[in-house]
Order: C-alpha cells, then sequence, then structure tokens
C-alpha cells in the first residue's frame, strides 16, 4: 500500500483564486513529467523544489490532439524533503470544480489513486517526519478558531508534547536501567542505598510533570472548544432579552408570554480571546406542557454540561420558589447571578423587594454568599451589559490555562492518567523497598502509555480514528 502514489484536490470544493492538486509517491515526477510542460523549456523535467509556470497538457486522443487543460504553477518536492518525505508534488491550478477534478483524473488515469482522508499527514507519521500529537498539532491548526487555539496547536505541531513527552520517557528510562541492574544483581541495592533514593527523587519528579500535564490537559479543552454559557432562570425574568443584549442582536426570541423559549438557542460570542458560546435555554420550573417539559429536561443537561452559568432573576420582583429550586440546582457550579430588570426597580423608587428579602430572610443563605457577584441589569435599556461582558471576561480568564503553556489534549490526558496510576503505586514501592521486579513492570507499563501518546506503539483503529478527522487533501 506504501508503494502506491496517491494525489487529491488539497483546497476546499468550490470556485475560488487557487485550488491545488496534491500527488505523493514514488510515481509522482514521472507523472508530472507526463501532464505538466513547463513554459520556458518545455522538455525539461520540474527542477527540485522550484515553483515554475507552465500547462497542464492532456494527451492526444483519438482525433484530438494534445489539449491544454489549464495554465498552472507546479513544485517537485523530492524526497526527503517534502510534506509526506516522500516525492510529492503540488499544482496550483485555477480553482473551480471542472478545471481541478480534470486535472486530478488525468492523474489518476496514470495508475495514481485517489488519497483517503488525511492520507498525506499519515504518511508523514507513518515515515517518521512527525509524531501523532505533531499530527494532532496540525488538525488543532485547521480547526483553530481563536489566536489563542492557534498558539497552541503551531507549538504542538512542532512537537511541543513530543519533546514534553520524550523527556518524561527518558527520565523513566533511568529508572528502569537501575532497577534492572538491581533485578541482576540483588546485592547492589542494599550495598548502595543512594541509587534507591535517588530513584525515588526521580520518581516523584516525573509524577509531578505528569500531575501538570494532566491538569493543563483539562483546561485545554477549554481553548479546542471554547466555553459553554448558559443563561438560566425562570421564565419571563429576560433571558432572551439579556441574551440580544449581550449578542448586539435578535438571536432569542423574546416574548411576554411566561414559557415561550423552548428549546435551546445556541450562539457563538467571545470573550478574552476565547471562544465562548451562549446559550439561551428554556426555564426550570414546574410544567405540565410536554412540549416545555422536554425543553426544562434539555435545560437541565445544558446546566450539567455548562462552564459558566448566568443565573437570571427578576431584581424587581421578590424571589419566589422557582428561583429557588433552580438555585438549588445550580449551587454547585460556577455562576454570575445577574438581576435583571433594574429599570424597574429605578422607576418605581421602591427598594427591590427581593433584596431586602435576601438580607432578613432564611433559605437563601447561598444566594447570599454570592452576593459579590450579583450584577444589575436593564436588558431592555441595555444598562449594566458591559459590566455583565467584564464579569463574564473575568470568568473566562480564571478558567482559561495561562498564556504559552504546552497544552495536551484529552486523549493525551487519558493516558497520562494511565500512566500517573501505575507510576503512584510505582513509586510507593520503591519507597517500601518492594522488588525491583514488581516496580519495573509497572514502569514499563507506564512507558507503553507514553509511546501510544506519541504513537510509537499504538493500533491500527486509533490511527484510523485520528486521522479520518482530516480533510481529504491533508
Ligand atoms: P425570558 O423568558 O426569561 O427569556 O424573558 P424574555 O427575554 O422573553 O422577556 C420577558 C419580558 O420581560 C419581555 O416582555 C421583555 O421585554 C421584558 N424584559 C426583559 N428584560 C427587561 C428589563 O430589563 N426591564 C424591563 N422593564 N423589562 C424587561
Amino acid at each position: 500500500m506504501d508503494n502506491e502514489t496517491i494525489a487529491a484536490i488539497a483546497t476546499p470544493p468550490g470556485s475560488g483564486g487557487i485550488g491545488i492538486i496534491r500527488i505523493s509517491g514514488p510515481k509522482t515526477e514521472s507523472v508530472m513529467g507526463k501532464i505538466f510542460q513547463r513554459a520556458v523549456d518545455p522538455h525539461q523535467p520540474l527542477p527540485p523544489h522550484r515553483l515554475c509556470y507552465g500547462h497542464i497538457v492532456a494527451p492526444a486522443s483519438g482525433r484530438e490532439s494534445n489539449r491544454i487543460i489549464d495554465e498552472v504553477m507546479a513544485v517537485l518536492m523530492p524526497k526527503p524533503a517534502s510534506y509526506t518525505r516522500e516525492d510529492v508534488a503540488e499544482i496550483q491550478a485555477h480553482a473551480g470544480p471542472a478545471v481541478l477534478e480534470a486535472i486530478l483524473d488525468l492523474i489518476l488515469s496514470r495508475g495514481v489513486r485517489l488519497a483517503e482522508p488525511g492520507e498525506f499527514t499519515r504518511r508523514a507519521f507513518m515515515n517518521g517526519r512527525i509524531d501523532l500529537t505533531q499530527a494532532e498539532g496540525i488538525i488543532d491548526i485547521i480547526t483553530a478558531g481563536t489566536e489563542r487555539a492557534l498558539a497552541a496547536a503551531s507549538a504542538q505541531m512542532r512537537g511541543a508534547i513530543r519533546r514534553q513527552i520524550e523527556d518524561i520517557q527518558d527520565r523513566l528510562m533511568e529508572v528502569l536501567a537501575e532497577l534492572e541492574a538491581a533485578i541482576d544483581f540483588p546485592d547492589y541495592l542494599e550495598d548502595e542505598i543512594l541509587p534507591a533514593r535517588e530513584q525515588i527523587t526521580a520518581l516523584k519528579g516525573i509524577c509531578d510533570t505528569i500531575e501538570g500535564m494532566i491538569i493543563r490537559s483539562r483546561e485545554s479543552r477549554i481553548l479546542r472548544e471554547g466555553l459553554k454559557v448558559v443563561v438560566i432562570g425562570k421564565p419571563n425574568v429576560g433571558k432572551s432579552s439579556l441574551m440580544n443584549a449581550l449578542l448586539d442582536q435578535d438571536r432569542a426570541i423574546v416574548t411576554p408570554v411566561p414559557g415561550t423559549t423552548r428549546d435551546a438557542i445556541e450562539a457563538p460570542f467571545a470573550a478574552g480571546g476565547i471562544r465562548l458560546s451562549l446559550i439561551d435555554t428554556a426555564g426550570i420550573h414546574e410544567s405540565r406542557d410536554m412540549v416545555e417539559k422536554i425543553g426544562i429536561d434539555r435545560t437541565r443537561q445544558r446546566v450539567g454540561e455548562a462552564d459558566l452559568l448566568l443565573f437570571v432573576l427578576d431584581g424587581s420582583e421578590p424571589l419566589t420558589s422557582d428561583d429557588r429550586q433552580i438555585y438549588g440546582e445550580i449551587r454547585e457550579k460556577p455562576k454570575i447571578i445577574v438581576c435583571n430588570k433594574w429599570d424597574r426597580v429605578r422607576q418605581t423608587g421602591i427598594f427591590p423587594p427581593s433584596l431586602s428579602e435576601w438580607d432578613s430572610k432564611g433559605g437563601v443563605d447561598a444566594i447570599e454568599k454570592d452576593k459579590e457577584k450579583t450584577l444589575k441589569t436593564s436588558a431592555l435599556y441595555g444598562e449594566g451589559i458591559d459590566a455583565l461582558r467584564g464579569a463574564i471576561e473575568e470568568w473566562v480568564r480564571r478558567l482559561t490555562p495561562e498564556e504559552n503553556q504546552i497544552l495536551p489534549n484529552l486523549r493525551h490526558g487519558e493516558l497520562l492518567v494511565s500512566a500517573r496510576d501505575l507510576l503512584i503505586p510505582a513509586l510507593e514501592g520503591l519507597k517500601e523497598g518492594l522488588p525491583p521486579d514488581l516496580i519495573a513492570i509497572d514502569i514499563r507499563e507506564a512507558i507503553r502509555s507514553f509511546k501510544k501518546i506519541t504513537g510509537e506503539a499504538s493500533e491500527p483503529d486509533l490511527l484510523d480514528e485520528i486521522f479520518s478527522r482530516f480533510c481529504i487533501g491533508k
């Protein structure tokens, strides 16, 4: 299979300025020699790594003579200095579906096969140019939605995680070598107590490094996927209106009838360089209406997935049992409490009963504790919206990793956890003076987890899963 030459259109479908076709494999140079004619020296082969101007020409067939398909720029990148470490050529043609298909067909008619999604990158991996974390970095670059996600992806593509993992692996190999020496020469440890102590320190250091990476792998989800901010509150407190005010557009439906926002409405939003999705929900309250009940169930699910909640109250009314019920359900979640309809309070000049109630009555101490996080807004008049935006940004800063961190993804995170769960008992065993061969088993198993991260040891299924996330032509 690896001897096959593959080709694909590497640019997105549709019309555009330039469309690129990529070829990789042993037949690349000969195919290019047959279909590409340089404008200057038509009979000279393509020089390596130089962009050349010319034409894609279909050979004469029947009574038809040679036919020019398009005017293009082409480059030949002989191995190993190419994306896949095989001979690669790229043809920059005009981007139109018919043109690109015609060129691709011409290439495929010469014993070249259509590439599968991610196959070029998979070859780069199989040929050892990149490891699996770098391949994942490439996907992350393509899908990065913010500058910070891009910075993290770019570092990963350039090998930041690979280096960190390889460093841990080297350190573990050293500990393992000492242990193996102790297995082979059992007297060694008894004579030399020092190496055991050094191993404990080394293993402790390794566990700490892994722990830090596990924490950052959790934080990395936020950079990759963004944060979910869910707006919650009983019907009619102004959730949709607030969402509109935050988004500065009429995305959610605002109606004076309680319970009209039946399904969640989701809108992208950015704060502090992080992608957020702002989700408006049906309120949680007792309801007999089936459709509304479904909406309420979904709300509960959304609340479960939320990174941050905006809990909206009607600041001009006393708290109700619905407010308390909702509060009971979201007590443990990070939240900002918003007292909306503050304009009414101001208009009537009456001290808001809800606030005085918080001060005097029991049963709402939890809200009381959160009072410093309480914001006053009027979605109707756009008041307090900037402060709310600021409060959301503050939370985003708190939840996102510091800049310039190396951020393992969730797959790495899971493997790091399994390595840690082997190494912590190994460390304990070392401290307790367990036989070195027992400890060595765990360490060898942990090293396997690291090899799975970099792809040095990985099952074809996993590779299929990762590379199928790429598009065709990448
Ligand atoms: P939801 O059910 O919580 O999404 O509430 P809506 O956004 O649909 O608003 C319910 C009603 O309250 C509508 O008639 C809004 O115009 C009104 N409303 C929303 N926010 C405010 C506000 O800040 N002040 C006042 N006076 N009315 C508001």
